[in-house]
């Protein structure tokens, strides 16, 4: 299958998902993750209409963005962890961070865009732990109060919302519980109208991050194909 149809197809996938739960597709936005996949790829889906692009990996994505610079109006999401000595280079670049999971890197993104480029403001997600597993990133959710607060101080950030993600479970259904539990969450903590999006939801499992309330779904193999290396 072409990226063209490939992309087609994932785009009905999330409108009949949206339909299914009784919401406007158009509240639903996919994120083309092209992570490991050449700049030629998302160019594929570029030319389909498709303009926000979701990668992992610092170092990929500011070359990504360099050979794809003569797209002026591609959005790019970091959806990967974040190491605070690279902020400096993703804070000016990015259209939505989905990965702060601290107030210390929130702090440090705000000092660098204060020296690089201080009238930008980074709209930005906190990421959840949802389940609570060691060995994954993201913040647990008893300290979520303190790091959501800690950004709607910093004057070049703009908090936008939660993002997730689940343990894997062979059965897409099994996600459910954790996205309802990051929904949850939202609402615990000055619902939509502070955290308007919900960042949940990837190949296997995006019909129950729709059923729950996903604005965000972040999307890799369904549109590009399989990766070559599971760890990616
Ligand atoms: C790789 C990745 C995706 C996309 O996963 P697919 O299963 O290929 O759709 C989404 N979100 C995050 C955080 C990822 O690392």
């Amino acid at each position: 299958m072409s990226v063209a149809e490939a992309l087609r197809s994932v785009q009905e996938r999330v409108t009949a998902a949206a339909a299914a739960a009784g919401r406007d597709a158009k509240t639903v936005q996919l994120v083309a993750v092209s992570k490991t996949h050449p700049a030629s790829a998302v160019r594929e889906a570029y030319a389909k209409g498709q303009r926000d692009f979701g990668e992992n990996y610092v170092q990929e994505l500011l070359q990504k963005a360099e050979e794809l610079r003569d797209l002026p109006d591609l959005r790019w999401h970091l959806i990967g962890h974040l190491q605070r000595n690279k902020a400096k280079l993703v804070a000016p670049l990015v259209s939505l961070l989905h990965t702060v999971d601290s107030v210390d890197l929130a702090r440090e993104l705000d000092k660098r865009l204060a020296a690089s480029t201080p009238t930008r403001v980074l709209p930005v997600l906190v990421e959840v732990s949802i389940a609570g597993e060691e060995q994954k990133h993201g913040l647990a959710p008893e300290n979520l109060a303190e790091v959501l607060q800690g950004i709607e101080a910093l004057p070049r950030l703009a908090l936008r919302g939660l993002m997730c993600v689940p343990p894997f479970t062979d059965d897409p259904a099994g996600a459910l519980p954790h996205f309802q539990r990051l929904a949850r969450l939202r609402d615990e903590h000055g619902g939509a109208a502070r955290l308007p999006e919900l960042s949940m939801g990837m190949t296997h499992d995006l019909e129950p991050a729709v059923a729950a309330g996903a604005t965000l779904v972040r999307v890799g193999t369904a549109i590009f194909g399989a990766r070559p290396s599971p760890l990616r």
